[in-house]
C-alpha cells in the first residue's frame, strides 16, 4: 500500500528572516539541492533542541519503511504471528510504532 505520508526523502531547512538569524526550522521534501520545496513541519524559533527535533521529523519516511520491513522480517512463524510472536520478538512493538504513524492507534 502506498504511504498517505508526503514522499521521502525529506531534508531539514533553515528559513533566515534576516542576515544572521534564523527564525524557523522546516522540515520536507527537497527541491533544489539543500532546499526545502514543500513543508511537512515547521518548527518556528532556533535552539539545537529544535534541530535536533527537526532531525528526528526528516527521518520519519525512511524509518518508518524500515521498521515495515523489520515487521516483515521477524523471526516468528505464521501461527506465532497469530497468536502474538515470540517473547523475544520486538515486532508487536514496531507494529505499535507503525500504527500509531499511521494514525491507528
Ligand atoms: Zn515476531
Amino acid at each position: 500500500m502506498k504511504p498517505k505520508h508526503t514522499q521521502g526523502p525529506w531534508i531539514v531547512g533553515k528559513r533566515v528572516a534576516e542576515p544572521g538569524k534564523i527564525d524557523r526550522i522546516l522540515v520536507g521534501r527537497e527541491g533544489q539541492p539543500g532546499m526545502v520545496e514543500y513543508t511537512v513541519a515547521s518548527i518556528h524559533g532556533y535552539s539545537e533542541n529544535a534541530d535536533d527535533n527537526a532531525r528526528v521529523i526528516a527521518a520519519a519516511p525512511e524509518l518508518l519503511s524500515y521498521l515495515k520491513e523489520a515487521v516483515e522480517d521477524c523471526p516468528c512463524t505464521v501461527a506465532e504471528r497469530a497468536s502474538g510472536h515470540l517473547v523475544r520478538c520486538r515486532a508487536p512493538f514496531w507494529q505499535e510504532a507503525i500504527d500509531k504513524a499511521e494514525g491507528r492507534s
